[in-house]
């Protein structure tokens, strides 16, 4: 169970939180998710991303005659690392790459000025556009700074570093993707079970229950293939997590694959959606890209949430490449139906299945 992000961002106060960091164990080539950004003489700063980005925010209060300072992590890298002096409140405004693969925008206020961190908040507008009010900041002096076109349409969704070649989704298993038989080992992750139901949906539609039958069949299909399947839990099972990871690790899979089912309130059944998330490394994420785009196929008019860095503990700590899918919402209007449908449990079965040969056939 997953809750849906929230598009507004409270700023996270370093030292009071601890700072979220995501260590790239490979070098993430794409390129920076920020497009454009201005920070108005309003005090306003807006921003231009890829669509489907994750941004996360700080603040730093004034510190020993260091000004307050705020910055914006963007995934993606970025290209030259600059610094623009700024005007009025504003000392400095620096672009930065704080990891390879990642793009940090930092404002630097004057030592002067006060800036309260509960009142900032950096707001998506649409999917590809941000706002973020430095509310009781006083502007006098302050003039536009900013760098490319705001106003410009952004193209694609970002995707983490990875380009796959969308395919089909077979209607059956005679048309799945082959590979080398005998070569791989992939371990499949039913989410939950046993006393831990996971997300409970509309009709009462539980979670475990979906993704056993879902990662069953996929089990089954790709052993059909000639990959070894070891699986987490066959039957309702409670398995912690780490035994979870424990067992992928010791087995040397080629891949790790977590099937979820998502959910949120049972009063936003119009919340729908396929989402796939990895934690670091660029084959995570054309495993995980390739997992999205097969799961679109079979779930047409279920929105695409993208393919998401997360730091759920199972992708996070196993060391082959890893993905975590979430089917669909079984608190959603048009997902729970589907989820709750064994005809779709099997055209989610062969997507998923068919991204995970077609992965396995690039990683050769
Ligand atoms: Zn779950």
């Amino acid at each position: 169970m997953i809750l849906a992000p929230s598009r507004r961002l409270s700023l996270l106060m370093v030292g009071a939180l601890q700072i979220p960091l995501f260590l790239a164990s490979l070098p993430v080539s794409a390129a920076s998710a920020l497009a454009a950004w201005a920070l108005g003489s309003d005090g306003v700063l807006l921003l231009r991303t890829a669509k489907g980005a994750r941004l996360e925010a700080f603040f730093q209060s004034a510190d020993r005659g260091k000004g307050a300072r705020v910055w914006i992590d963007f995934p993606g890298e970025l290209s030259r690392t600059r610094t623009l002096r700024g005007s009025g409140p504003v000392q400095a405004i620096r672009l930065g790459k704080p990891t390879p693969g990642s793009t940090r925008l930092v404002i630097e206020f004057e030592p002067s000025i006060d800036l309260d961190p509960a009142q900032l908040k950096l707001v998506g507008t649409s999917p590809d556009r941000w706002r973020l009010s430095f509310k009781g900041l006083p502007t006098r002096g302050l003039r536009r700074i900013g760098e490319g076109d705001l106003t410009a349409s952004t193209s694609g969704r970002w995707t983490p570093g990875v380009s796959i070649s969308p395919t089909r989704t077979p209607i059956n298993a005679s048309g799945l993707p082959k590979v080398s038989r005998g070569r791989y080992r992939v371990v499949i992750d039913p989410g939950h079970g046993g006393p831990d139901p996971g997300a409970i949906g509309i009709r009462g539609l539980r979670e475990k229950d979906v993704v056993l039958d879902v990662s069953l069949q996929v089990a089954q299909l790709l052993e059909a293939q000639g990959v070894q399947v070891i699986m987490t839990r066959s039957a309702d099972i409670d398995v912690d997590l780490p035994p979870r990871v424990a067992r992928a690790n010791r087995v040397g899979a080629t891949a790790f694959v977590s099937i979820h089912a998502n959910a949120i309130s049972m009063s936003r059944q119009e919340v729908n959606g396929i989402e796939t998330f990895y934690f670091s490394d660029p084959r995570s994420a054309k495993l995980a890209a390739h997992i999205q785009q097969q799961v679109l196929n079979v779930s047409p008019g279920s929105p695409d949430r993208g393919v998401r860095r997360g730091r759920f503990f199972v992708i996070r700590r196993t060391n082959m490449p890893s993905s975590l899918v979430e089917t669909g919402f079984v608190t959603g209007r048009l997902d729970s139906p589907r989820l709750a449908s064994a005809a779709h449990r099997r055209r989610l079965a062969l997507a998923i299945a068919t991204g995970i040969l077609n992965y396995l056939q690039g990683a050769r």
